[in-house]
């Protein structure tokens, strides 16, 4: 089969979070069952360039129709750890994709319809055909729309279209404009509320909505945040419209690149180790220590890693790290938020705890340092209020270090209570609290901390079991062609 990506990231190259890494991972796991991948991606000026192999120029003249006439694009071509990745670079005032970072600004939904017009163009000018078209969240939603509204005439009448949900909450909600500046016009047609109106304000578009309408097929991250989507609030006003379209979504769990992720061979993290020789951890411990200044000792390390947004639990996060301190364990935080606010109230916090000897904020973005993170540390917080699937976790469970969860979305599907699963005993890898308050998280942690501390033998027992789940593509990756082969022959 022959499977074109359309995305906004893809890992390690353009990476803001868990979308990246789906893109990446899927795509190498896909290529290695022996399907042609290909990736179209925007080309940011603030992407990591190093990370890309043999970039060269594809196409130096592909005009996009835009807003009335049209932006000349150059199309780069090159190699992201093996896979095989386009690049678009429009050439025009807005500058959309040279702004020193991905996301934030107030013409985002703007930006990514032109990425997606300017994919569905490359596509139908160098000839490409696909069998199947895949797109991920809002950004690339319009896709589908496009495909089938305008491009379908342009030769690509026989291309299907999954489209992959990551986050609901961010759906690229935009004025009528859109419209006309991807020559859909119509705005009364477009924007009805059957088909790309939003649901909360009937004047604007929702790109997201168009996708669920136009995808041959609508997946998002995980079994249980599919039904989170349909029957509460967590669809985020798409519920309705899923359930519409309920034959044709479904959730499929993100699998782990395991390869990328891997203490075995990992070229981040100072001293390899598996489940066979798990004693060799300790030096990882070591090294996370004397990076994050912290003392050493018999304690515990419980780490959060990940993007400082509410969505994770930001009061939740603080509270575990308060907690851990109190109890005498060490905690650790890599994050970063694109909020101002948020940010500030964590430097705040890190200047607080600048002197404690068990506490160490990190607020940015540091790849490196993530992996030593998961390979040093003993626990994993992740108190999420929603969590469409998490990869932090399995990553986390990979390296050893068992997660502490909420029990919503991916998080219900990947993490089993060492106490109260109903799974097995031997099956159980972390430990899961249901309510988004201090006493959930407080018993959990309670839990987890006394294992460490009064039962190291099952303490290791339970790290044995986590490390043995099979969250890699291997799985996944079959859903998704099970799927394509579907919408293929539908
Ligand atoms: P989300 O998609 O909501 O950001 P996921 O758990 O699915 O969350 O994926 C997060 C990914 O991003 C993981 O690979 C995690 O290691 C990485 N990550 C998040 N924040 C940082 C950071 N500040 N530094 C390094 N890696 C990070």
């Amino acid at each position: 089969m022959y499977i074109v990506m359309i995305a906004s990231e893809c890992a390690p190259a353009a990476k803001v979070g868990g979308l990246a890494d789906v893109v990446f991972g899927l795509s190498r796991e896909l290529e290695l069952r022996g399907h042609a991948v290909e990736i179209i991606l925007p080309k940011y000026d603030c992407m990591r360039q190093d990370q890309v192999w043999g970039l060269h120029v594809s196409d130096h003249e592909l005009w996009v129709p835009w807003d009335g006439g049209a932006i000349r694009c150059t199309v780069w071509f090159g190699f992201v750890h093996g896979r095989k990745c386009f690049f678009i670079e429009p050439h025009c005032a807005q500058a959309f994709f040279d702004r020193g970072t991905y996301y934030g600004f107030w013409d985002d939904p703007e930006r990514f319809a032109f990425f997606s017009k300017a994919a569905l163009e490359f596509l139908s000018k160098s000839n490409k055909r696909p069998d199947v078209i895949h797109t991920h969240d809002w950004q690339t939603a319009l896709v589908p729309v496009l495909l089938y509204e305008l491009h379908a005439r342009a030769g690509l009448a026989d291309q299907r279209v999954c489209h992959t949900i990551h986050n609901f909450r961010h759906q690229g909600v935009t004025g009528p404009g859109i419209l006309r500046a991807t020559g859909l016009d119509r705005p009364e047609y477009f924007g009805a509320p059957d088909r790309m109106g939003d649901a909360f304000d009937r004047h604007s578009i929702n790109l997201m909505r168009g996708a669920i309408l136009y995808a041959n097929a609508v997946t998002t991250v995980s079994p249980h945040h599919a039904w989170e989507a349909r029957h509460t609030d967590l669809g985020f006003g798409l519920g309705h419209a899923l359930h519409l379209h309920q034959d044709k979504f479904v959730g499929i769990l993100n699998g782990l690149d395991y390869e990328m992720w891997n203490p075995q061979t990992d070229p981040h993290i100072p001293q390899h180790y598996g489940a066979t020789s798990l004693d060799r951890k300790a030096a990882n411990t070591a090294a996370l220590r004397e990076r994050m200044l912290l003392r050493n000792g018999r304690r515990p390390i419980l780490a959060y890693v990940g993007r400082l947004d509410t969505q994770k639990g930001l009061h939740l996060i603080r509270h575990a790290m308060f907690y851990a301190l109190e109890q005498d364990a060490q905690f650790v935080l890599l994050g970063s938020g694109s909020e101002h606010g948020i940010n500030e109230d964590f430097w705040h916090l890190k200047r607080r705890l600048n002197d404690n000897p068990d506490c160490h904020l990190e607020i940015g973005y540091d790849e490196d340092l993530a992996h030593l993170i998961y390979a040093g540390a003993d626990l994993l917080v992740m108190p999420s209020l929603y969590e469409p699937c998490g990869l932090t976790q399995m990553i986390a469970l990979r390296y050893g270090t068992v997660p502490v969860v909420r029990a919503v979305g991916g998080l219900k599907d990947t993490v089993f209570d060492w106490d109260y699963s109903a799974l097995p005993p031997q099956q159980r890898n972390g430990f899961v609290f249901e309510h988004a308050d201090h006493q959930g998280l407080e018993s959990a942690l309670d839990r987890a901390l006394g294992l460490w501390r009064n039962e190291p033998a099952l303490f290791h027992e339970l790290i044995l079991q986590g490390m043995a789940c099979d969250y890699s593509w291997n799985h996944p990756g079959q859903r998704y062609l099970d799927l394509y082969e579907f919408i293929r022959h539908k």
